[in-house]
């Protein structure tokens, strides 16, 4: 039987993962417990609950309970290479926690230039003021990132695709690099999940995956979850004990729903994805679509090399307009809410300027035009595609007006 679920395919997996609790054979679920405090039957056993920090041991609500236990076995059983998997309060949470469980003062941490803005503002902010420095690196110069290690370099954040920008970097190459230097490999993977890109696998230390993009799935809870083989769970798990982390068993309950339905989502959102990207790409007020998943768009051969999925995020370029044109495209949509985030089951837009948040990027190199400037990023929800491109149509019009 184990051996059947571990070689099952990955929708199988989504369905049997995290489901071998002591209630897997009486409820399909596991209870929500709500719990801080646990019971013990006399002194000695008091005494002895602090000393087994296992996981699956119950000692106090702070170190999770079976709800709490039943996602991150999920999760791990999901992530091929994992010994174990942290959750954390927020993706973001998971990306700090995962940093401070690696780095000392004194190390240097080199950031892919194409993070998440709040990745950024970490290095610059709390990692610094530990001691911790920090230098942004092209992730599609793999010379220029082999160039950037000192004899300090303790890791390496890395992120794929490059938050709003979407290039495809070469993780295997890049965390080859990283292992060939001493350095550990840490990886945001928000955007395919272990589902579409086995981050690990593919030769990375810590897979971080924020949950409340596609495994929530329904814009209604913040979680985040690193995964990592044996030696880098360890500490992964003690750091997020000292720093007191710890996720209500009503979110992680929540997770778990999100969970078993996340590759049906995926592969529709990406279907949908890819139906508009195609309409974008022949518009002629787009200059780029920055679609991974578009053949002939930026990062898409490796992007099939590498990736067995997508998901429902693109963005696109506008062509040489103003930021008041592109307001009054945002602002006529209907259907797509304005907001942050992704991954719920709604379409979201987002307008952004790549400028700010890049350090050392050459954007003309990654295929923008230098008079193309204002981008507006699309989660593509469930909603049917047909209508969505009704309603950037209707947009694109409002724009053209002006
Ligand atoms: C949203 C996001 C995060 C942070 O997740 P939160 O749960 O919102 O803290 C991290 N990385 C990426 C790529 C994201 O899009």
């Amino acid at each position: 039987m184990a051996n059947s679920r571990n070689d099952a395919k990955p929708a199988t997996r989504l369905v049997t993962a995290g489901r071998s609790g002591e209630f897997a054979d009486r409820v399909v679920n596991p209870p929500v417990w709500r719990a801080s405090t646990h019971l013990y039957e006399n002194c000695a056993a008091l005494r002895a609950g602090p000393k087994s920090n296992a996981d699956g041991k119950f000692f106090y609500g702070r170190r999770g309970a079976p709800t709490q236990w039943a996602l991150s076995e999920a999760l791990t059983e999901l992530e091929p290479g994992a010994a174990g998997t942290v959750l954390y309060p927020s993706g973001v949470a998971a990306i700090v926690g995962a940093l401070m469980a690696v780095l000392r003062t004194g190390d240097v941490l080199l950031v892919t230039d194409n993070a998440y803005d709040p990745t950024r503002s970490t290095a610059m902010g709390v990692l610094k003021q530990f001691g911790v420095e920090h230098r942004f690196f092209d992730p599609l110069d793999l010379d220029g990132f082999r160039a950037a290690f000192c004899d300090k370099t303790r890791a390496v954040m890395l992120e794929v695709p490059g938050s709003l920008t979407m290039e495809i970097c070469d993780i295997p190459a890049l965390a080859a690099i990283a292992r060939e230097q001493g350095a550990v490999s840490l990886i945001d993977n928000t955007w395919a999940t272990s589902l579409g890109f086995p981050a690990l696998q593919h030769g990375c230390d810590i897979a971080i995956t924020s949950l409340t993009k596609h495994v929530g799935g329904h814009s209604d809870l913040m979680m985040g979850a690193a995964s990592a083989g044996e030696r880098w769970y360890r500490r992964l798990r003690i750091t997020a004990q000292q720093l007191g982390h710890v996720v209500s068993p009503d979110d992680a309950a929540l997770a778990l729903r999100g969970l078993r339905t996340m590759k049906l989502r995926l592969d529709q959102e990406s279907a949908s994805a890819l139906m508009i990207a195609e309409w974008l790409a022949a518009r002629d007020e787009v200059a780029h679509v920055l679609c991974p998943m578009l053949p002939g768009a930026p990062g898409h051969e490796l992007w099939q090399r590498d990736f067995t999925g997508g998901c429902g995020l693109l963005s696109f370029v506008i062509a040489g307009r103003d930021d008041a044109a592109r307001c009054r495209l945002v602002d006529t949509l209907d259907l797509f809410g304005i907001g942050y985030s992704w991954g719920g089951y709604e379409s979201l837009a987002l307008p952004f300027d790549v400028e700010p948040v890049r350090s050392c990027m050459d954007w003309p190199k990654a295929g923008w035009g230098l008079e193309d400037r204002h981008a507006v990023r699309l989660s593509i929800g469930l909603e049917d595609p047909a209508d969505l491109i009704a309603d950037l149509e209707r947009g694109f019009a409002a724009m053209n007006e002006g």
